[in-house]
């Protein structure tokens, strides 16, 4: 798929990748979420369990909210996905809210599937720091329903789709921004075989699910049976997909969520009609969404959001290859 991808719609890895140095996107990162949700990040110098980790603490209007870490790039024995680490939950009046981000990415360009994590994690952090201003500890943070809880950070994602945005941070070595024209290609190659990718998905959430109720001696046939049942994309014999499949502890059965968050996500969106950098829609977003973090449930805060009870329609757009 991947040479279709380049041939197809002139889309080439390495040209993508030479407008995405880690330093520039995480000033990108930093930058867009600043202007967003009404904070500015503070370099401080403070303990941590890594000389590699950088600690910001996060301001708005001169009052310190939080604090974040950032453990960005791979070494030797350390955790080898990308997370969002919960340290200290944020009380109002108390405790401020703390959190990190564990991620192995290069420290020089970066794949756009990398950026598009590191804005992904993001959004888990900013969730965490905004909801942290909480009576009880129990809803502070990300403490929120299994359902939803993907939605912020796949929201975030979509800031990455946008050359608007893109064109603030991604520069080559000769200070260009990336192409409007190359950012339109990137997202007409993102829509190829979406659906394909999507039913895979819907197998990882079969085999999270049926792992976890049934219980089955034979892990493996089980597994084969989700996978041949949810996509044609056939299991490779002998691989154990279910032996690296992480989530299966720390998600149990609820991989289905980042499905289901999805949906929520999509029409989250839609609540940026003034485009993604509206500042009035994203400190409702702010306001509505995030900021209360567990103390309502989150249907509820989606439909202040939206004015509405959320649905499946921008989903199913974006399903058939559309983007707002
Ligand atoms: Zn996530």
């Amino acid at each position: 798929m991947i040479a279709k991808r380049a041939s197809r719609f002139a889309v080439a890895a390495q040209e993508v990748r030479s407008y995405f140095d880690y330093e520039s996107v995480l000033v990108g990162v930093l930058d867009v979420t600043a202007r967003l949700f009404e904070v500015s990040y503070e370099l401080v110098a403070v303990q941590t369990w890594h000389e590699d980790v950088r600690s910001y603490d996060v301001v708005r209007a001169g009052n310190r909210i939080g604090r974040i870490h950032l453990d960005m790039h791979p070494r030797e024995g350390k955790f080898n996905h990308a997370a969002c680490f919960h340290i200290a939950s944020g009380i109002l009046g108390r405790v401020l809210p703390e959190a990190a981000l564990v991620c192995n990415f290069p420290r020089g360009l970066m794949e756009h599937r990398q950026v598009q994590t590191f804005f992904h994690e993001f959004g888990h952090l900013v969730h965490e720091i905004l909801a942290g201003r909480q009576e009880w500890a129990a809803f502070a943070g990300i403490a929120t329903e299994w359902d939803f809880v993907e939605a912020p950070s796949q929201m975030l994602e979509e800031w990455v789709w946008d050359a608007e945005v893109l064109r603030t941070f991604a520069r080559n070595a000769d200070g260009e921004p990336i192409p409007v024209a190359l950012v339109d290609r990137m997202r007409e190659a993102d829509a190829f075989g979406r659906a394909l990718l999507v039913r895979t998905q819907l197998g990882h959430a079969q085999v999270s699910y049926h792992l976890h109720v049934n219980r089955p001696a034979d892990i493996a046939t089980l597994t084969a049976h989700w996978y041949d049942v949810s996509t044609p994309v056939a299991c490779l014999e002998g691989a154990h997909s279910y032996a690296s499949f992480g989530h299966l502890t720390a998600y149990g059965a609820s991989y289905y969520t980042y499905q289901w968050s999805l949906v929520i996500a999509r029409d989250l969106l839609s609540g940026f009609s003034g485009g993604l950098m509206d500042a009035a829609s994203a400190a409702r977003y702010r306001r509505e969404v995030l900021e209360p973090g567990g103390s309502r449930a989150a249907a509820d805060l989606v439909a202040s959001f939206l004015g509405r009870p959320f649905n499946v329609d921008a989903y199913r757009e974006w399903l058939g290859g559309a983007r707002p």
